[in-house]
């Protein structure tokens, strides 16, 4: 367990697994069976602050940082990654406005995200591909009123429910005669704004991933998130760091759990008249589980903490996220085989780790784009 927790961070850690124990674990596995977004815990959520933990007092937040939504994502996760990814992308939606959105966007829109009664989303991948956002067909552009949005959006985390969407969409050319982007905010309620197909997800499952369509949307002059023409940027810092830390965490959460299940099961499976977990071998796959989780952890949280101080982690949460989610891949194969022909029953949690884990590996950036990033910022 990383060591460097203060006092009121272990105290939140405590409050939510508190909460989660209570409120997550006994339905994770029902809410993966049916695919189902428990969205009435968003309020129960934002009662207990925890939807805000980044976002200062005056807009209804707790006044935190980073770290502590990451302790926060990371005990919702231990038990359901899936719900964890849709307050995840409730918070980049958060975010987003926070960092980047005009006083009026963050006086009107963050109380209530921050208090549940709203639930935000980010569309910014579309079918021409999630990598490479130069190709965005989405189109942001100015009227005399404003802007009208047209575009569709793929794989977006809480599509079906999100009332606050920020987008991203092309708005014009750049002086080399490059596509610029900008970002706006969509206020609930908004005509043309709907959601499209819901995707059938192999993980995850306890959010609602799809597309969302944009037809002939007016917004106000008030729209735009970030200045015009700035709205990469304003993905990139969303997504690199909230984003990242974010699905980071949820891959923690999925790497304690391979620890605690692979403790349990080998403490009470009785092989050889002894308990598994005497045998070498077995005790080797409970160390790898335990180290990849403490890695994961030390590196996820380092990085917090410089963000927290004011400092860029693009580069190291890219580097995070690249081996937290492919740790947390073979921490629940590993925890499968440990366990052998029970590790492929669904009585067990551990296929429903693993299947999370490998969805997790797209969101927020592939394990490829994670070292393009890394490699980048050691070449420079
Ligand atoms: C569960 C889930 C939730 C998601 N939620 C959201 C959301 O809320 N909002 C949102 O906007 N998006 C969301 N996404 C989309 C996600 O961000 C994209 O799936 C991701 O960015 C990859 O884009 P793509 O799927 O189009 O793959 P592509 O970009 O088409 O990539 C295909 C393959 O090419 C590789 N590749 C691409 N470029 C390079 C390169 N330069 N070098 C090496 N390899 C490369 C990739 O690694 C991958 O293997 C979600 C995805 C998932 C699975």
């Amino acid at each position: 367990m990383f060591e460097f927790f203060n006092e009121d961070q272990k105290m939140l850690r405590s409050v939510v697994r508190e909460l989660v124990e209570k409120e997550i674990a006994p339905h994770a596995a029902e809410w993966d069976e049916q695919d189902k977004c428990p969205k009435e815990l968003f309020k129960v959520f934002g009662e207990q602050g925890l939807l805000g933990l980044f976002v200062s007092p005056e807009y209804g937040g707790a006044g935190l940082g980073l770290t502590e939504r990451a302790i926060m994502l990371e005990e919702v996760a231990r038990h359901s990654a899936g719900f964890a990814i849709a307050l995840m992308t409730h918070g980049l939606a958060v975010a987003a406005i926070y960092n980047h959105g005009s006083e009026a966007h963050k006086k009107e829109w963050l109380p209530k995200l921050c208090s549940g009664e709203l639930i935000g989303g980010l569309s910014v991948t579309e079918p021409t591909g999630g990598s490479d956002l130069t190709t965005q067909a989405t189109t942001i552009e100015q009227t005399e009123n404003g802007f009208v949005l047209n575009g569709r959006k793929v794989f977006i985390t809480n599509s079906h429910i999100a009332d606050v969407n920020v987008w991203t969409g092309t708005s014009g050319v750049n002086e080399k005669g490059r596509k610029v982007l900008s970002a706006v905010l969509i206020p609930p309620g908004t005509p043309g704004l709907s959601a499209g197909r819901k995707e059938n997800k192999l993980g995850l499952r306890g959010s609602v991933t799809g597309d969302t369509i944009a037809k002939d949307v007016q917004l106000g002059p008030d729209a735009l998130v970030g200045k015009a023409g700035k709205g990469a940027a304003v993905a990139m810092h969303t997504i690199g760091h909230f984003g990242r830390s974010g699905m980071s965490a949820i891959a923690i959460g999925i790497l304690r759990g391979c620890v605690e299940e692979s403790i349990k099961f080998s403490k009470e499976r009785i092989i050889y008249g002894k308990p598994l977990a005497k045998v070498p071998a077995i005790q080797a796959m409970i160390a790898e589980n335990e180290i990849d989780f403490e890695a994961a952890s030390t590196m996820l949280y380092n990085a917090t903490a410089i963000y927290d101080r004011g400092e860029d982690a693009v580069p190291r949460l890219a580097a995070v996220k690249y081996f937290a989610t492919e740790a947390a891949v073979t921490a629940s194969r590993r925890t499968i085989d440990l366990m052998g022909g029970y590790g492929v029953i669904n009585e067990y949690p551990v296929g429903r780790f693993l299947r999370d884990a490998l969805a997790n590996i797209p969101s927020g950036g592939t394990s490829q784009i994670m070292k393009v990033i890394v490699a980048g910022n050691v070449l420079r």
